[in-house]
């Protein structure tokens, strides 16, 4: 049923037989080939599979940062291959977060300015309360003020993950945002976006190639070739790489 669980609450997001081709001719690549998922309010998702095997181009594709050759993204009522360039940043900026590999932050603003980037983008105020818990539950508070040359890779991090948060967006994107942390920075970064599906109800989609990255998540999707083969509920990182050596040794079925 592709992870569908009626009993998990609203649905946030979907997608439906999403397919994805780069290039022309014999330099064609089909990143993702009939992708269908669906997200739920609250869910935390980690998309999982071997280089290549289109787990950027599906949240490019999910977060409207790519548009699909075919096939549908849902985000609530909203098809977003209905919308035009304009509508889709717009709702990109006021109802979806990203957290990248790189950080991505401004170096000449400050953490503070940083975070609040989107809202100077979206024309709106920022929620003086969820800001504060959101600067609490990060551990940033006293790091404001700092450039993001004066502080370390977590803390980069997690002022990458205020900044995709402060909006409250429906769904928050993160591609590999541990891939450039060490494992004690990497544990902080996860257990904040585990606390912030569970305790902020924000709905987590997550791309790694770490298994005890994705034992943090409720579920991991795993793609190969383009295509989506495998789910597994409440991962644990000895099941996640049990399945990682399962696909890789197994031939694509035909
Ligand atoms: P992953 O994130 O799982 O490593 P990607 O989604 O980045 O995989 O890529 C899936 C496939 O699509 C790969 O074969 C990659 O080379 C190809 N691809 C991704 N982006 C582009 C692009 N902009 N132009 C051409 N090919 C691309
Ligand atoms: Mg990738």
């Amino acid at each position: 049923m592709n992870g569908v669980h009626p009993t998990e609450g609203d649905q946030v997001a979907r997608a439906e037989e999403l397919t994805k081709a780069y290039g022309e001719g014999e330099a064609r690549v089909l990143a993702l080939r009939g992708v269908n998922a669906t997200f739920h309010r609250g869910g935390f998702t980690a998309v999982m599979g071997p280089s290549g095997s289109g787990k950027s181009t599906l949240l490019h594709c999910l977060a409207g940062l790519d548009r699909p050759t075919s096939g549908r993204v849902h985000l609530g009522d909203v098809e977003l291959g209905a919308l035009g360039d304009r509508a889709l940043t717009r709702l990109r900026r006021e109802r979806l977060g990203f957290v990248f590999q790189q950080f991505n932050l401004l170096p000449t603003l400050t953490a503070r300015e940083n975070i609040l980037l989107p809202c100077g983008l979206a024309r709106t105020e920022p929620d003086p309360d969820w800001l504060a818990r959101l600067v609490g539950l990060l551990g940033l508070t006293g790091r404001l003020d700092h450039r993001p040359a004066q502080l370390s890779g977590g803390q980069q991090q997690r002022v990458a993950c205020a900044r995709a948060l402060v909006t409250r967006p429906e769904v928050v994107f993160a591609d590999e945002p541990t891939g450039n942390l060490d494992s004690h920075a990497s544990a902080d970064l996860l257990r904040f976006l585990r606390r912030s599906a569970d305790e902020l109800g924000q709905t987590v989609v997550m791309v790694t190639h770490d298994p005890s990255a994705a034992a943090w998540a409720d579920r991991a999707l795993f793609l190969v070739d383009g295509r989506r083969r495998h789910t597994v509920q409440d991962p644990t990182p000895a099941e996640v790489l049990r399945v990682m050596r399962e696909l890789s040794a197994v031939p694509e079925a035909a």
